[in-house]
């Protein structure tokens, strides 16, 4: 189901005719308004009057996630601080949180995009949404949360974690959408089995997966365990938090809410943009955010865009779902490779289940990775020799798909730790 028809089907001329007035005014506010962006812009000898059209967006300079650090927490913001109306911050794990700072405006942008996204996978007024994103600081629980009241859907804020309760909670209230990471929905669903809870009895149908990679076979694990439809959406805390793009009913691409979020790809190394299908960093450009516009934000993360036109009717570019991050990408022996890839090759063979972590290790100056993947009980009580020849036969594929050296090794059921938001995959044991 489309929910804004006007803004999600406009002519490609007029929404480029859109999104260069959005950008003039962007530009404007930024530069007058805030200190770091008139100095970034100066130095890159850009003034808002070179702003013609769309296409000079590639005039202006890039921010990263280091600068916005550096000007932690209030630097970025384009607007008088009594207007803004709620905070949120990225996570902060790895040093000084994101902020985001949204007006009444903003927020009221943050639910029409959600509510894009809930509508397109099916989401109507008489759903009842199960929110198992985290409340608080981190977006994904508002965002969700305020797409679903827009739709006027009922929503269930129960927020993550307590994997029991949120059993008990989707049955007794008859849950029919389900949001939260792709990682968590597969530990509620084994969960579930658990407690002999049999999902094609219970009214969910669809769900929202988000915040972190996932793969393809690893959709087709969640729809055939869950007994949902999932879908796909992207969004990051620097541009709005989630609500940036997601799946359409085909479940294919996802469609980029372009009339407020500009994408462009470019080559990670030389900053250059790349043509449609060619695999690069994404960048985007916040064209209608207030409180803290975001002006060319380099996110790290690997994708491809896609004019053509979607069956669906919407007009939008689309992108694919995200590759991997630049930061996450592992270079084994020369080789990149972004661990949804390696996802992609394990869970081809049966008796693999979706629980995996990457270890990776130097010794004499060479990288050494290993796969450690869950096995279904039968395959792990097997004999040991058959259990070597599959570890064999997984080193094989991965060989061949991915041209990486990689050691297998097939752990048991729930030898991998469960996680109830973002999955960790990667375990960095190189000193650098
Ligand atoms: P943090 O994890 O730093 O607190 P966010 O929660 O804003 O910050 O995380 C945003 C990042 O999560 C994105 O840049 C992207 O790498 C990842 N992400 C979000 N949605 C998806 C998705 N659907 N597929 C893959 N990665 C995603
Ligand atoms: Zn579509």
């Amino acid at each position: 189901m489309i929910w804004n028809r006007e803004f999600e089907t406009l002519s490609r001329k007029r929404l480029a005719q859109l999104q260069t007035k959005r950008l003039q005014s962007l530009v404007r506010k930024a530069y007058n308004g805030n200190p770091f962006y008139r100095g970034k812009m100066d130095a890159a000898g850009v003034k808002p009057t070179h702003i013609k059209d769309i296409s000079d967006i590639v005039k202006l300079p890039f921010i990263t996630k280091a600068e916005m650090r550096d000007v932690y927490p209030y630097g970025l913001l384009s607007c008088d601080v009594n207007n803004i109306a709620e905070i949120h911050t990225s996570s902060g794990t790895t040093g000084k949180p994101v902020v985001d700072a949204y007006t009444k405006k903003d927020l009221e942008i943050w639910s029409e995009v959600m509510a894009r996204t809930l509508a397109s996978g099916g989401t109507t007024a008489k759903d009842r949404v199960q929110n198992a994103y985290g409340y608080g600081l981190f977006t994904g629980g508002l965002g969700v949360h305020y797409g679903a009241r827009k739709i006027g859907a009922m929503v269930i804020p129960i927020s993550g974690g307590n994997t029991k309760r949120q059993l008990q909670i989707m049955h007794d209230f008859g849950t029919t959408v389900l949001a939260c990471t792709p990682s968590y929905s597969l530990y509620i669903a084994e969960a579930g089995k658990e407690e002999k809870i049999d999902f094609s009895k219970l009214p969910l149908r669809s769900g929202f997966f988000g915040a972190e990679p996932w793969s393809e076979n690893m959709r087709k694990e969640i729809e055939e365990k869950l007994h949902l439809k999932a879908f796909d959406i992207y969004g990051l805390t620097e541009i709005i938090g989630p609500g940036v793009a997601a799946e359409c009913e085909r479940q294919d691409l996802l469609h980029v809410y372009e009339d407020h979020f500009f994408p462009e790809i470019i080559d990670p190394g030389t900053g250059e943009a790349l043509p449609d299908g060619e695999k690069g960093e994404l960048v985007i450009t916040t064209l209608s955010k207030e409180g803290t516009p975001v002006v060319r934000y380099r996110t790290r993360d690997i994708t491809y865009l896609d004019h053509s036109k979607c069956g669906c009717g919407r007009t939008s570019v689309r992108m694919h779902r995200i590759l991997g991050r630049t930061d996450d990408m592992l270079i084994i022996r020369g080789v990149n490779v972004f661990p949804s890839q390696i996802e992609e090759v394990l869970l081809r063979m049966e008796g693999v289940e979706p629980q995996y972590q990457l270890v990776v290790e130097r010794r004499d100056n060479l990288d050494y990775l290993e796969v450690q993947v869950e096995v279904s009980d039968a395959i792990f009580s097997d004999e040991i020799k058959n259990l070597e020849r599959r570890e064999k036969q997984m080193e094989k594929e991965l060989h061949e798909a991915l041209l990486i050296h990689a050691k297998v090794k097939l752990v048991e059921p729930k030898a991998i730790a469960r996680s109830e938001g973002k999955a960790k995959r990667i375990i960095d044991k190189r000193v650098l």
